[in-house]
């Protein structure tokens, strides 16, 4: 089994690069913040909680985050691997995912850490505001907080997967084929 975490900042560009390497290898897409916002659509309790962090740049708890990954691993019979985006987000949530797919000896096999720069990334974040709906994407206040989140809370989940020989940096600017191509030689 193929599971990659695959790590950035908000708007390095998990979500495009996910949608290729699904297609190349036949992964399974769970990305928590997608899931989130399905939620809040459907106006279930769990977008209305979620809704309330989200708006102000805030991670969701990890004990919500955490069920909700888990649940939704769970409702795969054979899949062929995972890319989980946007989760791990802290260092609890890694512990909880490696704990729970060890248990099923599915580890993850790698993280590979798209990186960019702060000012690339605010001006992507805005940019995508334009058509994204996003309500987090289009107040300068709530992306500055997000990107202040990630290096408090997130950015040590880098170090987790480090410490486990498992993280690999990947330039995350460019085209995105280009970027695409860097990916997958680090799949190997
Ligand atoms: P981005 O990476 O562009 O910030 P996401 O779609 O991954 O966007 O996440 C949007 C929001 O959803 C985050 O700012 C956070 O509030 C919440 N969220 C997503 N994933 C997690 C997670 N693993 N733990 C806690 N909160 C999360």
């Amino acid at each position: 089994m193929l599971n990659i975490v695959l790590f950035g900042p908000p708007g390095a560009g998990k979500g495009t690069q996910s949608e290729r390497l699904i297609e190349k290898y036949g992964l399974i897409h769970l990305s928590t913040g997608d899931i989130f916002r399905a939620n809040i659509k459907g106006e279930t309790a769990l977008g209305t909680l979620a809704k309330t962090f989200i708006d102000k740049g805030q991670l969701v708890p990890d004990e919500v985050t955490i069920g909700l990954l888990t649940s939704e691993v769970e409702k795969y019979e054979e899949p062929k691997g995972f890319i989980f985006d946007g989760f791990p987000r802290t260092t609890a949530q890694a512990k909880a995912l490696d704990e729970y797919l060890n248990k099923k000896e599915k580890p993850i096999s790698m993280m590979l850490a798209l990186v960019v720069p702060e000012e690339e990334l605010k001006s992507r974040l805005m940019e995508r505001a334009k058509t994204s709906g996003r309500s987090d994407d289009a107040d300068p206040a709530i992306i500055a907080n997000r990107i202040e989140t990630y290096k408090k809370e997130t950015a040590p989940v880098a170090d987790f997967y480090d410490a486990q020989n498992k993280y690999h940096k990947i330039d995350g600017v460019g085209s995105i084929d280009d970027i695409a191509n860097r990916l997958v030689e680090a799949i190997g």
